[in-house]
């Protein structure tokens, strides 16, 4: 009994091998190719936990289907997550990335794996850090540029810190000459 057992597992284990046998090559997927992406694609993607959350509020039927399929679904390591942090902040991305966002590309950057995404701030970090992103399907990034703080009362520039906080909207931070908001424009 045990020993047929045991074949029959090595058995079904081989079996296994075989099908998935051209083994994609690692690379994580954000959220945008969990959407539209079709399941053959998807499976083998290496993703974030946190993007499950993210895709069961946009798309409940979608999230059926892909937490069916088999998706490299990771925690991000704190280590990975400063690494992406930092990059993000020396391009002028990090205030406008979300927690999601960051974690898909601490992702990319501690596995040091190409990232499928059609956002263009992502694409933008992982240019100006020399590493591989490609698109989703929409169009791609075509340029690289980085981010500054631009006060809004007094014009004063500056770069944008590693510590600001993330968010996609309103005033960065205020500025030390003259208090008024500081904004994210593109450096020129
Ligand atoms: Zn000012």
């Amino acid at each position: 009994m045990v020993e047929s057992c045991i074949i029959e597992c090595v058995a079904n284990r081989w079996v296994d091998v075989v099908d998935c046998g051209v083994s994609t090559l690692m690379r994580v997927l954000d959220t945008a190719a969990l959407l539209y992406w079709p399941a053959t694609e998807i499976a083998g993607g290496i993703c974030s936990i946190s993007q499950q959350t993210e895709l069961e509020n946009v798309s409940p039927q979608r999230y059926m289907l892909v937490t069916s399929l088999d998706v490299d679904w990771r925690d991000v390591e704190p280590n990975w997550l400063d690494k992406a942090r930092t990059l993000a902040a020396d391009s002028g991305d990090l205030p406008r990335l979300s927690a999601v966002d960051l974690d898909v590309l601490a992702l990319a950057v501690g596995l040091e794996v190409p990232l499928y995404t059609d956002d263009y701030r992502l694409q933008n970090t992982m240019q100006k850090a020399g590493l591989e992103t490609q698109s989703v399907g929409t169009s791609g990034a075509k340029h690289v540029w980085r981010w500054e703080l631009r006060c809004t009362g007094c014009g004063k520039k500056e770069s944008v810190p590693s510590d600001v906080e993330s968010s996609r909207k309103g005033s960065v931070k205020d500025c030390d000459v003259c208090g008024s908001p500081m904004l994210l424009k593109r450096a020129k």
